[in-house]
């Protein structure tokens, strides 16, 4: 037999319980026996009857046999059996209830295992519904008496069953013959093996299944979380290697050129900037296509660094293309870049679907542009020739979302007949965690800004309860216009309230949107107040921004949309209802949108709960990114956190992801059994 074989070629195992199986996503032998359990059950050490009563609220094992056992029915009409177990040393109780069928398994003289919690009425012990097993006289149990593992089971599939059948595989594996087992290769040799105290994969498995003690189980784990890493560097490496055999436009490094960028800039850079410009802009020298990744907290700068990378390759001569996630940040982008780059005799060109229906032909001028926009750009075959470099803002996906658009880019490219990748560069203000830097995004090269422009003040965290939201009203009028009280009203400061997340539909969206605004209208009577939400037009939303970063009004009501990006100077309170739906990453983008000046700020988190739960208060507390996305990592995941989860990066069942130690040993094996 072969470990891609069926589990129907198991005995006994037909298609009604293959089709059981298959909700567990196990199809072959292979699947099976990497279905490993979630905990275990450690029923190794059984008391004697007369030592329990030191044992009472504990689980306990007992080895006994039946003296007398009868079911009844309550007073309730449940059947409950009640049964009396004996061994040399004393008698204790067990009942069940609605297990009818315990009897037709155990009778009186039966000698059964028993594990289960132990109880007690006054001085009467009782085990309250006790698993058990039945066994003959010396005999040892199988499921019990020992450490079992808990799979996740399905309906109709127990834990028992399923270890039963893993056992019957593990018994044949073998390394050298199909013919009277099931041949298994090991990936690692015993060279490897022994380099990093590692058990060969036949041992691993049977560990894993069946331990004998708890030693057992982290020797196997030990193993298989070393695999599971290994899988992701392979595929990771594999990913490397087919970007570098792509060709890039390689683009003369411009210093004088940036000398002056930076002379120009109505800021002074901060070394992290400047570092970061000179890693992307030496990259761009290259002919293979550049794969980087601009990490920096929200605030930190990025967009500058993109923009003088960007001036770079357009004053070599060639396009640039910059995507934001959504249309308005797109628009606030083109309104920053303009501004910086078209002093340079380049085009910055916004390209919306509205613009792009009136953009007419003699606008495409021969003069190297700078494209803003969507992904719906990478469509356009005027904006694709002679596409240089690529810039991906605020992409929480963009290990994914790049090999996303290079294939959209490429479709693009066969019609007309380009040969050329660009560069990517992604920027995001979610921080990854060293250990996954160099494992799912072992492929990406990392700039930090991992410095703040001077002068940013820490925001103040407050997690408001319904209870005190009309006192945190009226704290937040006084805040936006301290004159009030006077009866002036100008704008002096402005604030953000973020409508709950609602992920089902944008028209949702977009009703909770105007009901809030509604609401916020009636309790900020002497404010302006306007609402912003992804079903206005597009010219309605560019407006509106327009007017808010002016200080036309007070307060802008809007869906989590503005989460990315969006840099309005005077806005010194977000308020974010439904705060519990939102992703500890994205409450600090939100978060970002405020503290963009020297002004104290402030982010209010609403929750129509009972009580905030520890992620939030933990998010009250800190402010830096990385520690947020460690412990978003750790509670959600990273498929989730990342959005690797269809990116074809095997899912961690064992490994901890953010094992630095696990990770760099992996990758070293891995370097080693590829030369
Ligand atoms: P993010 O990294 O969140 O995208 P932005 O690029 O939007 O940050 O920059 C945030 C704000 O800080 C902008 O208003 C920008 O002009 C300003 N800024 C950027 N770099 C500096 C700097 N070195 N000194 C002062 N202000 C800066
Ligand atoms: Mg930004």
């Amino acid at each position: 037999m072969n470990l891609s074989d069926p589990v129907t070629s198991i005995p006994k195992v037909g298609p009604s319980v293959a089709k059981k199986l298959e909700h567990l996503g196990i199809i072959t032998l292979h699947d099976l026996i990497y279905h490993f359990p979630f905990r275990y059950e450690d029923s190794s050490s059984a008391l004697k009857i007369s030592d329990l009563v030191n044992h009472v609220n504990e689980i306990v094992t007992v080895r006994a046999k039946i003296m007398a056992i009868t079911p009844f029915r309550t007073k309730y009409g449940k059947v409950m059996i009640q049964a009396k177990l004996y061994d040399e040393t004393g008698t204790v109780d067990a009942v069940w209830f609605n297990q009818i069928y315990v009897t037709t398994y155990l009778k009186k003289e039966t000698e059964a295992i028993f594990y289960g919690k132990l109880g007690a009425k006054g001085k009467k012990l009782s085990l309250a519904s006790p698993k058990y097993e039945v066994i003959q006289e010396n005999a040892e149990g199988r499921f019990l008496g020992k450490i079992v593992g808990i799979y996740p089971e399905t309906r109709g599939l127990t834990s028992r069953f399923l270890l039963d059948k893993i056992k019957s595989i593990l018994d044949q594996l073998n390394y050298d013959s199909k013919e009277n087992g099931i041949l298994i290769k090991d990936q690692l040799s015993k060279k490897i093996l022994e380099k990093y105290e590692l058990v060969d994969i036949i041992s691993a498995l049977r560990k894993i299944h069946t331990p004998e003690n708890e030693d057992d189980i982290k020797i196997a784990k030990d193993r298989l979380a070393f695999d599971e890493i290994l899988e992701i560097q392979k595929t990771v490496l594999a990913a490397k290697k087919s970007r570098t055999a792509l060709k890039a436009v390689n683009i003369k490094q411009n210093d004088e050129l940036l000398r002056e960028f930076v002379e120009k800039s109505p800021f002074k850079p901060t070394n992290a900037q400047l570092r970061s410009v000179r890693e992307i802009i030496s990259d761009m020298t290259q002919s293979t296509p550049m794969n980087r990744l601009l990490e920096g907290d929200v605030g930190s700068g990025k967009t500058w660094v993109a923009a003088a990378a960007a001036l770079q390759s357009l004053k070599a001569g060639s396009n640039v293309a910059f995507l934001a996630p959504t249309s308005v940040l797109a628009n606030q982008h083109s309104q920053n870049l303009v501004k910086m780059i078209e002093p340079y005799g380049i085009n910055v060109s916004l390209v919306t679907s509205a613009t792009r229906k009136q953009r007419n032909e003699e606008e495409i001028s021969i003069k190297p542009t700078l494209y803003i926009g969507t992904h719906a750009l990478l469509h356009d075959p005027e904006i694709t020739k002679n596409l240089a470099l690529v810039i991906v803002d605020e992409q929480h996906r963009f290990g994914v979302k790049q090999r996303e658009y290079l294939l959209e880019l490429e479709s693009e490219q066969v019609k007309t007949g380009e040969r050329t990748t660009p560069h990517f560069l992604s920027m995001t203000a979610t921080p990854i965690p060293r250990s996954m830097a160099l494992t799912v995004f072992g492929d990406l090269d990392l700039s930090l800004l991992d410095e703040l422009p001077p002068g940013r003040v820490k925001i103040d965290t407050y997690l408001v309860n319904d209870g005190k939201r009309k006192s945190c009203y009226d704290w937040a009028k006084k805040e936006l216009s301290p004159m009030q009280e006077f009866g002036r009203n100008e704008v002096e400061n402005q604030m953000f309230v973020i409508c709950p997340l609602i992920e089902e539909s944008e028209n949702m969206q977009a009703k909770s949107a105007v009901s809030e605004f509604e609401n916020i209208k009636k309790e900020f009577l002497d404010f302006k107040v306007e609402l912003l939400h992804g079903r206005m037009p597009e010219k309605e939303k560019t407006d509106i921004l327009a007017r808010y970063a002016a200080k036309e009004f007070h307060i802008l009501v809007a869906t989590p949309v503005i989460e990315v990006g969006i840099d309005i100077k005077d806005a010194t309170i977000i308020m974010i209802e439904s705060s519990e739906r939102f992703g500890l990453a994205q409450l600090h983008q939100l978060r970002g949108r405020v503290g963009r000046s020297n002004k104290k700020s402030y982010c209010v988190l609403y929750t129509s709960n009972e009580d905030f739960p520890d992620r939030l208060k933990f998010f009250a507390q800190t402010d830096l990114g990385i520690k947020l996305a460690e412990f978003d990592l750790a509670s959600r995941g990273p498929g989730e956190v990342y959005g690797t989860k269809q990116s074809g990066i095997p899912k961690l069942r064992i490994a901890n992801i953010m094992d630095v130690d696990l990770v760099k040993k992996a990758r070293e094996a891995l370097e080693f059994l590829e030369s």
